[in-house]
């Protein structure tokens, strides 16, 4: 399984797009490891979990054509996970020329909770040269896996907003799981544990949402969650001392840049991610 993070940011991206705080101002200093594009990634080069509104830079920045992606994975309707006006583009045939594709096979195959194909059609209606039939859209129950391009992908309820179903994801490719567990603030419910642990799959790497850095955890992690929950994990042989754990989706809220935060968790043998990240699993 070849993973790629195209971004690794919160919301509001490292260093935060408005914000002059000590550490922000750091990272724009720094620059390097410590400028955070909103989180999204790519799977085997031709799915994606979710599509970050800098998505065309990291396009640009990983050479990679956007037109060879066949499916998204979303795992919510927040902004910085499902960029709106990005994926109507994809549905614009003046936007989005495919002459290596017959008209009957130009579409991308969407997946997402309920919440997140209702947000799309919402989106439709804001777009009239978006044409409908160039995404085909597919609604994932939670806990129930899903062949999608050669990956068997499991929808894992996150704990993360009220009033919407929100997902995490565990990737089996193989016999190479991988976990995509950002946004959310940690733990799993018994249900959900039941379910990854009937996978019968040890993570091969884990990626686990971190934006709130030192700080307690709420609609996100910070480190004393994510401690229990890959304590949660070890304890159900889900991860062993094999399983490489990033940290994800970090932000400035705890007021450290990210390499000095990757120097703070290292010690845990974890590591954060990078723009640009990219791994081969096998
Ligand atoms: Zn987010
Ligand atoms: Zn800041
Ligand atoms: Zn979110």
């Amino acid at each position: 399984m070849k993973i790629q993070y195209l971004g690794t940011g919160a919301a509001e991206g490292f260093p935060a797009l408005f914000c002059s705080c000590p550490a922000c101002i750091s990272a724009r200093a720094l620059g390097g490891k410590n400028i955070k594009t909103r989180s999204c990634c790519l799977i085997n080069d031709t799915v994606m979990i979710d599509l970050s509104p800098d998505i065309f830079w990291q396009s640009i920045a990983n050479e990679i054509s956007l037109s060879s992606i066949t499916s998204i994975i979303f795992t919510h309707t927040h902004h910085d996970h499902l960029d709106r006006f990005a994926l109507m583009l994809r549905c614009r045939d003046g936007a989005s020329i495919m002459p290596h594709l017959p008209d009957s096979e130009n579409f991308i195959d969407v997946y997402g909770s309920a919440d997140v194909i209702r947000a799309i059609h919402e989106a439709f209606a804001t777009q009239p040269h978006a044409n409908p039939q160039r995404i085909h859209c597919h609604i994932l129950e939670e806990n129930l896996p899903i062949e999608i391009d050669g990956l068997v992908c499991i929808p894992i309820k996150a704990n993360h907003m009220m009033g919407e179903t929100c997902y995490i994801y565990c990737i089996i490719d193989g016999d190479q799981a991988f976990l995509y567990g950002n946004d959310t603030g940690g733990g799993l419910d018994k249900e959900s544990f039941r379910t990854v642990i009937a996978l019968g799959v040890t993570f091969s790497v884990v990626s686990l949402d971190c934006s709130r850095g030192t700080l307690i955890g709420d609609s996100h992690m910070g480190m004393d969650e994510i401690s229990k929950l890959c304590g949660m994990l070890r304890e159900n042989s889900l991860i062993t001392e094999s399983t490489v754990i990033y940290l994800n989706h970090y932000s400035h809220m705890c007021g450290i840049v990210p390499e000095e935060f990757d120097a703070l968790i290292r010690a845990s043998g974890m590591s954060l991610t990078y723009d640009g990240l990219t791994m081969l699993i096998d």
